[in-house]
């Protein structure tokens, strides 16, 4: 029933169409600073594009558990499952907002479930298998950074705006600093897909589909207040079979596209040469 067939590499560029706020911890910035900073690299990251650049410490970049949570409660709301929680839940608020835990459901396979008992409740037929994603952090392009290194100066990478909380009687206001990555900056990251099982060249839809979903809502926090949105660029799909890992040149590239609405049109073609795997 799992066999493990290849991996899926998704390589995307993502754009900032606004300001970006993928919150880091307090702990490591000035006081006196912002609330809830960006996330920033702790070193240099050497050669990190694989075109020998530097990444420079303190540079924002995005977790790839932030994507990877972000889109799976997109997808959990699209796909039912959070109905599936709130039924569930007993009235219990805390419960009700928990990613599934059905451990049968296409997002519990693609995303991984962490219920114990769950897992423990089912026979081995209906296990659902290892998670089937992984999403990696995520970094400025080397464009990027040069660009914010133009407009901010050398180790600065994010701009600081301030909001307004206005009193209503008085039309005070209360000003709060507020750190955002800018509009603009483009990042690029991966994702690896593992096919474990027959459904599995199905269930790869459900990320591009997640992915679509992100970009019309946000990424990071504020976003209704505007921060956050983000848009998907020249999405590459490139197939490695089992042979590839024992040094087989068979690697394919499947598609590349502009957009996730591009690679979504087109993913019947995907979802066939992705099924001769499991057919062989
Ligand atoms: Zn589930």
């Amino acid at each position: 029933m799992f066999s493990y067939k290849g991996t899926v590499i998704i390589k995307y560029s993502m754009k900032a169409l606004t300001g970006l706020r993928v919150g880091g911890s307090k702990e490591n910035f000035d006081i006196g600073g912002t609330d809830n900073p960006v996330i920033k690299t702790l070193g240099m990251i050497e050669n990190y594009d694989g075109r020998g650049n530097n990444l420079p410490e303190g540079a924002p970049y995005i977790p790839g558990s932030s994507l990877k949570g972000k889109i799976r409660s997109l997808v959990e709301w699209a796909k039912g499952r959070v109905d599936y929680m709130i039924g569930k839940a007993n009235n219990d608020v805390e419960k009700a907002g928990k990613p599934c835990v059905c451990g049968r459901c296409e997002v519990c396979k693609v995303f991984g479930t962490g219920d114990a008992k769950t897992i423990e409740s089912l026979k081995l037929s209906e296990l659902p298998g290892p998670p089937r994603l992984r999403v990696f952090d995520a970094y400025p392009t080397w464009e990027s950074i040069e660009r914010l290194r133009g407009a901010f100066g050398e180790n600065i990478f994010t701009e600081i705006k301030t909001e307004n909380a206005i009193n209503r009687l008085t039309s005070r206001a209360n000003p709060r600093k507020v750190e955002r990555v800018p509009a603009g900056v483009v990042f690029f990251g991966e994702m690896a897909f593992h096919l474990f099982a027959k459904e599995d060249p199905e269930l790869l839809r459900v990320v591009f589909e997640g992915m679509r979903l992100l970009e019309d809502d946000y990424l990071g926090g504020y976003g209704s207040r505007g921060s956050g949105k983000v848009r998907f660029e020249n999405i590459e799909v490139i197939l490695r079979p089992k042979a590839y890992y024992f040094g087989e040149r068979v690697e394919e590239r499947l598609t590349q596209k502009t957009t996730v609405q591009d690679i979504l049109a087109d993913y019947d073609n995907i979802k066939q040469k992705l099924s001769g795997l499991f057919n062989a």
